[in-house]
């Protein structure tokens, strides 16, 4: 029986015109703006989530979290984080370790990256070294680089509990 199983995720939201934060990894940043979405629009936590599902095969985030579904208007993505890890652990599985990059021009993420690690670790339960958060812009190439959005990335390698 095979004891690792990787997974990796990709998430994208438009920026919004109005708003003044955007939630990233489960942190709220101060911004110009916010992003348009029908949960907090955390793309870091949501490619997590479908890291998470994709190493197992069990979907992506919208088949656990359907887009139409009211309940979920403005959800907080760290509950959807522990839904996901929940399911996770109750199939034998942990996180072995996560790797993440956020992809955007603004706003500027160094000051936030080490809380949302810690945000991260805690709702998949395993310490802070075993999450990483990164940061890139796209050289002002793209629609991130026109700061019409924000991207993320992730990959997790999950193991035999
Ligand atoms: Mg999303």
């Amino acid at each position: 029986m095979s004891m690792i199983r990787i997974g990796t995720g990709f998430d994208v939201h438009a920026f919004a015109h109005g708003g003044d934060h955007v939630m990233l990894g489960g942190v709220r940043i101060p911004h110009s703006c916010g992003v348009l979405a029908h949960s907090d629009g955390d793309v870091l936590l949501h490619a997590t989530c479908d890291a998470l599902l994709g190493a197992l095969a069990l979907g992506d985030i919208g088949h656990w979290f359907p887009p139409e579904d009211p309940s979920l208007k403005g959800a907080d993505s760290r509950l959807l984080l522990r839904h996901v890890m929940s399911e996770i652990h109750a199939r034998g599985w942990q996180l072995g370790n996560a790797d993440t990059t956020v992809i955007c021009e603004r706003p500027k993420l160094k000051p936030h990256i080490e809380t949302m690690r810690h945000v991260m670790a805690e709702d998949m339960r395993v310490d802070i070294s075993r999450v990483s958060v990164k940061a890139t812009t796209t050289e002002k190439l793209g629609f991130t680089g026109r700061k019409e959005g924000i991207a993320a990335q992730a990959s997790v390698l999950l193991v035999r509990a």
